[in-house]
């Protein structure tokens, strides 16, 4: 439907699909190579999960008492939540308190009231911006797994705390497999290149969190 393909629903689909990252991969003469190409969550799902990611809070603070809710994350979302609430407030439509159903509900009916849109695209670009900037930091994922070296479920902290997932993938929003990597906090064992990272995979292969750890590498 070419008349859907306006501003403002690229503004809220990029806020609400998921999206794609292709990644060119050349060998060290900088011949291609190959694409990778990776898929994200929507912006307002990873937005959610930021709240309570416990390890990579941007804003720091968190982490010194053991509070696993990542404040500025939380901040954002409940921006979000407020503004978008009185939108659908003001559409009459019925607020579900997920953000991606009220927006996708939001613009169903504002999209066929005609009416001026130049406001709610600012915002929803602004929103996308707040987003990408929070989620810009390494990202974090604890995996659920002991690790295959030291087989520890858990570590001890810079200030002393014991948290469970000594596992840790990290990677750069912006090019995941160029920056993705696994370490142990509890023994410093590093997975940093492909080769090694499939390796991890190979040595856990009976374990399902491994096929996350896939996903969220890559999906090549
Ligand atoms: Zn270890």
């Amino acid at each position: 439907m070419t008349d859907d393909r306006s501003p403002l629903t690229d503004a809220v689909e990029a806020l609400t699909l998921v999206t794609y990252t292709h990644i060119v991969q050349k060998d060290d003469a900088g011949t291609y190579l190959k694409t990778h190409s990776v898929a994200h969550r929507p912006l307002l799902v990873q937005l959610e999960s930021a709240i309570t990611s416990a390890i990579g809070n941007g804003g720091g603070g968190g982490s010194a008492t053991g509070n696993v809710l990542n404040g500025d994350a939380l901040y954002r979302a409940f921006l979000i939540r407020t503004e978008l609430g009185s939108w659908c407030q003001l559409a009459g439509v019925k607020v579900s308190r997920d953000l991606i159903t009220d927006l996708n509900a939001w613009w169903h009916v504002f999209r066929q009231t005609g009416n001026d849109d130049g406001f709610y695209i600012g915002q929803l670009r602004g929103w996308v911006r707040t987003i990408e900037n929070l989620l810009d930091p390494p990202k974090r994922v604890p995996q659920d797994i002991p690790c295959p070296v030291c087989k520890a479920v858990k570590w001890v902290n810079e200030e002393g705390a014991t948290s469970p997932n000594p596992v840790v993938l990290e990677y750069k929003y912006e090019d995941p497999i160029g920056t993705a990597k696994v370490t142990c906090k509890a023994c410093g064992t590093e997975w940093s290149d492909m080769e090694s990272l499939n390796e991890l995979k190979d040595e856990l292969a009976e374990k399902e969190s491994l096929e996350k750890l896939q996903n969220e590498v890559a999906n090549v």
